[in-house]
């Protein structure tokens, strides 16, 4: 909202105090063109958020699908995609910070985990205070706030910042642009109303790096790397093998015992991947109920039947593990185990 649709509106429309007085007065052509620009342009926005929205839940693939099929094919999704776009838009175009205050829970919990050293948009009541509107009588011991309550009107939410922070205030920032603009204009300093902890407002010294900022960055960049490593290490197939229930062992005329085991492979990389098992134990052998598979296309998913078949004379053991790697091409990617069952 902030960084993205608030930007762009004011970048069409102007800053919130301009916005206002615009909207009072009588609409001209140009005025109607801003709007319908800024609406158009949102409505865009929407529909592309609804699209990656839809791709996380269904897939890149499906979704494509839904985009390069006809429409007729995939009424549900495509009825999806302008659902959600529907919903981004009136989210971003109207409920605005309703959402915050009223629907999102995170706005509530944000509240309780600030202290006096949160950098939040604060008022400088030291500078501000006591407040008087600009006139002849106005005293020389009078704070900079001229009262003229811009950043009442302004804000979205309709509090008053200067009575200290609430759970309401989205920083959204509309008050500092307002309060900034009516400094210049009684040529006082800017930022009575700036970002600014509670603290640094009572003692007059600027914000600094202080232990708690350094201990979450620390933290931060720790996820931040815990993340990447996850990522970069995240194995390029998920290979589930189990031996088939029911079937104990298969005693086989050339004097070896078999066991059936069925695999499912899904190739999660973003390219097709050639794939293949290795029998660590070179007595063992491994033979496929039907053809081997040797590669996966990106996102492919297929089960395959194979038995592992072992000399008699090397079970040990009534049950006994077999380790099967995972190969693609040259590429070690995991090794799995399975058990063996060689004996009744
Ligand atoms: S108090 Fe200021 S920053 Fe907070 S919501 Fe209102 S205008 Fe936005
Ligand atoms: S906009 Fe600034 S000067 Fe005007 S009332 Fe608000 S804090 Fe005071």
């Amino acid at each position: 909202m902030e960084m993205v649709f608030r930007k762009i509106e004011y970048w069409i429309e102007g800053p919130a105090n301009k916005q206002m007085i615009q909207d009072r007065e009588t609409w001209t052509r140009a005025v109607y063109f801003k709007k319908g620009l800024k609406h158009l342009i949102f409505f865009g926005l929407s529909f592309l958020i609804a699209n990656v929205f839809l791709s996380y839940i269904i897939g890149v693939k499906a979704l494509t699908n839904i985009i390069t099929e006809p429409v007729s094919r995939h009424w549900v999704g495509f009825s999806a995609i302008l659902v959600f776009s529907l919903v981004f838009y009136l989210v971003f175009a109207f409920a605005r910070e309703l959402v915050c205050t009223v629907v999102c829970p995170y706005g509530r919990l944000q509240g309780v985990l600030l202290d006096k050293n949160s950098i939040v948009v604060a008022y400088d009541y030291i500078r501000g205070e006591p407040r008087a509107k600009v006139s002849r009588h106005r005293e020389a011991s009078a704070g900079d706030c001229i009262d003229c309550d811009l950043c009442v009107k302004v804000c979205p939410t309709g509090i008053d910042i200067r009575n200290g922070t609430q759970m309401e205030c989205t920083n959204c920032t509309a008050c500092i642009d307002a309060c900034n603009m009516m400094m210049v204009k009684t040529g006082r300093p800017p930022d009575l109303i700036r970002y600014d902890s509670e603290n640094n407002i009572q003692s007059g010294i600027k914000s600094k790096w202080n232990y708690r900022i350094k201990f979450y960055s620390v933290v931060l960049v720790g996820l931040l790397g815990l993340m990447s490593f996850f990522l970069l290490d995240r194995a390029p197939f998920d290979t589930t093998i189990l031996r088939v229930p029911g079937q104990l062992l298969q005693e086989n005329e050339d004097g070896t015992i078999g066991n059936l085991y069925r695999m499912k492979i899904i190739n999660k990389s973003s390219f097709t991947r050639p794939y293949h098992l290795v029998i660590r134990d070179s007595a063992t052998v491994l033979v496929y109920a039907g053809k081997a598979v040797d590669s996966l296309a990106s996102g492919q998913g297929i089960e395959e039947m194979f038995f592992i078949r072992r000399p008699r004379e090397t079970i040990q053991e009534r049950k006994e593990i077999v380790h099967l790697d995972v190969y693609s091409g040259a590429q070690f990617i995991e090794s799995k185990k399975v058990t063996f069952i060689g004996q009744y």
